[in-house]
């Protein structure tokens, strides 16, 4: 299907983290948000956070979507840099599939295992708009705040300078969580997990 992207105009979004600015593309259907701060020249710092309604907007205890979106929010108030949130719920299989694997997930099967029962790779989410937000900021290099060294290894418009982990102290409900995520995915994440 060919893609068409439609961009907003940019609008001031005073939030409880901060004083930003916020832009739309719509990528076919998909409304992805930039959230940014400052004026984006040289190394920029930049967190991709695909959308986690659950964690974001529910403050569910099973993921970590919801601290790192926080601390990506202050970081980028306090040094400037974006925040793109793309539309892609449940690593991009949509949140009735992502329920359905939390249903298996209660049955005891971990985040991955449950995405292949359901007929889905463990990770399904894809950056090329990612490449198109950069195209059109000017944006040629970033620090990347990402707990997840393979993130973006297909980018091809920005080098990657540095990335910073964002720290997430663990809780009862997501520590298996972020056990499979450090183990079986390559996440670098604190020792006490
Ligand atoms: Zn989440």
């Amino acid at each position: 299907m060919a893609i068409k992207i439609e961009i907003s105009n940019v609008a001031n979004l005073p939030s409880r983290f901060g004083k930003f600015q916020i832009i739309t593309f719509k990528e076919n259907e998909k409304e992805h948000l930039v959230v940014f701060k400052g004026d984006l020249k040289g190394v920029v710092n930049v967190r991709i956070h695909s959308e986690c309604l659950t964690g974001d907007a529910i403050g569910s205890l099973k993921c970590d979507c919801r601290d790192q979106l926080i601390k990506s929010l202050e970081f980028i108030e306090n040094n400037g840099g974006m925040v793109i949130y793309l539309r892609q719920e449940g690593r991009n299989i949509g949140l009735l599939n992502k329920i359905n694997a939390y249903a298996l997930q209660d049955k005891g099967f971990d985040t991955i295992e449950a995405n292949h029962q359901l007929g889905f790779k463990a990770d399904e989410r894809t950056y090329e708009i990612v490449d198109f937000i950069f195209e059109h900021f000017g944006i040629k290099k970033i620090k990347l705040l990402t707990n997840n060294p393979q993130k973006l290894a297909g980018l091809k418009s920005v080098e990657i300078v540095e990335r910073l982990p964002i720290e997430i102290k663990p809780n009862e409900f997501n520590v298996k969580y972020l056990k499979t995520k450090k183990e079986q995915m390559g996440h670098l994440l604190s020792d006490e997990i």
